[in-house]
């Protein structure tokens, strides 16, 4: 029989607390009491006040662990001082705690959290979410995994022109140390090179996930970054940061 996998949602609640101390916010916005354990629904606040803003979050399938481990890593090793000068940045290091510790992409109620976003009564952790979103970000970058995937990949969804060419960007940087899935087409959307930007309208789904949610809400650029499990856990959050890192200097760069 296969063995659950043995995550402690706990042990990554004293990872990001150890890693704090003093330069961020920490916020429960929200605590679930399942069977006789609690999980809190954290947001953490880095350089709380400047002019741009990036939400990065992980975690919201449960059996997606790197996006999770990429955000514990990017405060551990305080790689969010390049930025301090010009980001406040905002981390959801993991939206469902229960599927986390699970191994699970549902929560403890088998719901998929990331197909529940047009809807007005939702679970707790996607109101969570939504209540994050309330004020829009420059910058939204969700870290997921994709089991069938042989490759890292992206959604990329733009309010603007101005920024079309990131995805193109990030996945360049990302290929030195992770593979790129080369498919024409991912997820019944057509690709270039891990890159897919010809995405529905939110009025032509029926549901919507967490980063149609941030781009109705006025998120100007929106990313869904996918890496493959294929891959060892190291290699999965290198790629991760590298593709924050690219993201929050490009954007500082170009001056947007
Ligand atoms: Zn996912």
């Amino acid at each position: 029989m296969k063995q659950p996998p043995t995550r402690n949602f706990e042990d990554i609640v004293a990872r990001l607390k150890a890693s704090l101390n003093p330069i961020g916010e920490w916020t429960t916005m929200d605590t679930l009491s399942i069977k006789d354990r609690d999980y809190p629904l954290v947001k953490i606040v880095i350089g709380k006040g400047n002019s741009r803003r990036v939400l990065i979050s992980g975690g919201i399938h449960g059996d997606e662990p790197a996006g999770v481990e990429t955000i514990c890593t990017f405060l551990e090793n305080k790689l969010y001082t390049d930025f301090l000068e010009n980001w406040e940045i905002t981390l959801l290091p993991c939206i469902n705690p229960s599927g986390f510790e699970a191994g699970t992409r549902h929560n403890q109620d088998d719901i998929d959290l990331n197909r529940k976003f047009k809807e007005d009564q939702v679970p707790r952790e996607v109101a969570f979410v939504k209540e994050v979103l309330d004020r829009p970000y420059d910058l939204d970058l969700e870290l997921h995994e994709d089991v069938d995937s042989s490759g890292y990949y992206l959604y990329q969804k733009d309010q603007t022109t101005d920024l079309s060419t990131l995805g193109r960007k990030i996945l360049d940087r990302v290929e030195s140390i992770h593979p790129l899935n080369l498919a024409e087409e991912i997820e019944e959307v057509p690709a270039d090179r891990g890159l897919l930007s010809r995405l529905s309208e939110p009025e032509e789904m029926e549901w919507w996930p967490m980063a149609l949610y941030a781009y109705t809400r006025g998120c100007s650029h929106v990313f869904t970054l996918e890496t493959s499990p294929a891959l060892p856990m190291d290699v999965r959050i290198k790629a991760h940061l590298l593709a924050i890192q690219t993201a929050l200097k490009h954007v500082e760069e170009q001056n947007l």
